[in-house]
């Protein structure tokens, strides 16, 4: 099939977190499957792969018309097409910054300009037309794609043949506003109702993500357990009853890593400053070593007996790092040294700081996005922490048991989907769980964890292994992502 996924970020171009690696890595592994795939993406900053295809097209936004431009690269077997134009430029570092319209606006005309990527940019000289298409569209932001695709072509017999997916990576942002906004996605009238939904406390207003729910051909999200939870009126936001609707339509894919940048033996940011590459072959030493190295980098006293602990993740809410703060002065009676990488709200930033000062010698809470710092700390961390609240799937206690660092998350969506607890009767698992977003449980778990990491060398290097050779790549996911956009074109 021709597959193009469509989305606000890609890896390594644009990230802001899991749905920037998603989709810079399941394009590769449905194109190794031997389809012809394409990824559409905004063109932030001035990216020196990809050259201007020459092709200009206008679209209308709010009354006014707005040229794009189309840059494109053709890597690891995907065409990479950007779509430029000046509301996107410098935008890498603050994706969804700007006031609610703005972000709106820009979706508009992104979306308005991927849909008709396959007629107008051709790549490899030839266009994708649109005979055996899918498209592959990716939360809120790009929900606006599979309602277009219908509203604009399929109901008026244009691109017969083309189908659309919409992935859900986190229903928390929905792209919600008042009813007005309608009118500025630019659709006849009586699509209104695909948009409105009733909230109990503000009452009707306009939801993207509920219009693209209801008008893509499938629904995927990226984890069983978070297609469980999604049903739920806790788990889905307001938007369960619409999802329930559509179940028909709803499947859980866990997500998959990239084996070659989220690889021990092939990490570049393990390659200098005292860090070293290592496999299941050398990972007690190569483990050893990069984290004397990380706790050199981080000016920590370098001992290897003392458990490194890290948590890397956007600081709010979900992530539940408050709870790592309620658990503090547990965790500074024991040995241990806690390693903390985010950025977000700025009380939690000014939470890292703190405990930074106050125990510095074993905590360092490092502000800012640093995909150097985060692979660093994921192969010199012994133990990674992630007591989110909620975890469509969560890729870093994938990426920890690829590096054989052991994780301690709570058990939800895709957390529970792929961490199974150890169980030291029977040498299983691969981490520890705790199984409601409270400190309490937080410090049972890890303590265990803490307790084997001590006591039981035996056990801990099982657990190592375990993660490091689970099959975590992407050619899993990618072979179910094809089932479901088979479905799409031909199940009714
Ligand atoms: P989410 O998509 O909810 O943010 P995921 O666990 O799915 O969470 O993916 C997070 C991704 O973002 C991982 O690749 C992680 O390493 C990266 N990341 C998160 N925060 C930072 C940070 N401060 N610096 C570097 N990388 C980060």
């Amino acid at each position: 099939m021709n597959v193009i996924l469509v989305a606000a970020e890609c890896a390594p171009w644009s990230k802001t977190g899991g749905l920037g690696d998603v989709v810079g890595s399941l394009p590769k592994a449905l194109a190794r499957r031997g389809h012809r795939v394409m990824v559409v993406t905004p063109r932030y900053g001035n990216y020196a792969e990809a050259q201007d295809t020459g092709v200009r097209k206008t679209y209308r936004v709010n009354g006014h018309d707005l040229e794009v431009k189309y840059f494109q690269a053709f890597i690891d077997g995907v065409d990479f097409v950007f779509i430029d134009n000046p509301v996107f430029h410098h935008l890498e570092r603050n994706i969804y910054g700007g006031s609610r319209l703005d972000i709106l606006k820009r979706m508009v005309l992104f979306c308005k300009a991927a849909v008709e990527v396959p007629w107008h940019v051709p790549c490899g000289g030839v266009c994708y037309g649109d005979g055996n298409l899918a498209f592959i569209a990716n939360d809120w932001h790009t929900a606006l794609l599979p309602v277009y695709l219908k509203a604009y072509y399929r109901d008026h017999g244009l691109m017969k043949y083309t189908r659309s997916v919409l992935v859900i990576h986190n229903i928390a942002h929905q792209g919600r506003g008042p009813v007005d906004d309608f009118f500025l996605v630019d659709l006849p009238e009586h699509h209104i109702d695909l948009f409105k939904l009733y909230d109990p406390i503000g009452g009707d207003h306009f939801n993207i993500f509920a219009a693209g729910l209801k008008a893509a051909d499938r629904v995927v999200t990226v984890s069983h357990g978070y297609a469980w939870e999604l049903k739920t009126s806790e788990g889905g936001w307001g938007l369960h009853g619409i999802i329930n609707d559509n179940d028909w339509k709803l499947r859980g894919i866990v997500n998959g890593i990239d084996n070659k940048d989220w690889n021990p033996e092939f990490d570049v940011h393990l390659k200098s400053d005292g860090y070293t590459n290592y496999s299941l072959e050398t990972l007690s030493s190569g483990k050893a070593k990069c984290k004397a190295a990380l706790q050199k980098e981080l000016g920590l006293p370098v001992d290897k007996d003392v458990p490194v602990i890290g948590f890397i993740g956007r600081l709010d809410q979900q992530k539940g790092v408050d709870l790592i703060g309620e658990a503090i002065p547990w965790l500074m009676g024991q040995d241990v040294q806690l390693v903390m990488l985010g950025t977000g709200r700025p009380d939690l930033e000014r939470m890292l700081r703190q405990f930074e000062s106050q125990h510095h010698d074993k905590i360092r809470g490092w502000v800012g996005f640093s995909v150097k710092m985060a692979h660093r700390i994921t192969a010199g961390a012994d133990i990674l922490l992630m007591p989110s609240r909620f975890e469509p799937c969560g890729l870093n206690q994938l990426y920890a048991m690829n590096y054989g660092t052991v994780p301690v998350v709570h058990a939800v969506g895709g957390l529970r989907d792929t961490v199974k607890p150890f169980d030291p009767f029977s040498e299983s698992g691969v981490g520890w769980t705790f199984n409601s977003a409270d400190s309490g449980k937080l410090v049972d778990a890890l303590g265990n964890c803490l307790w084997t990491y001590r006591e039981y060398k035996k056990s801990w290097e099982g657990l190592q292994r375990r993660g490091m050779t689970q099959d975590l790549s992407w050619d899993n996911a990618a072979q179910q992502y094809e089932e479901v956009l088979l479905a799409a074109k031909y199940q009714w």
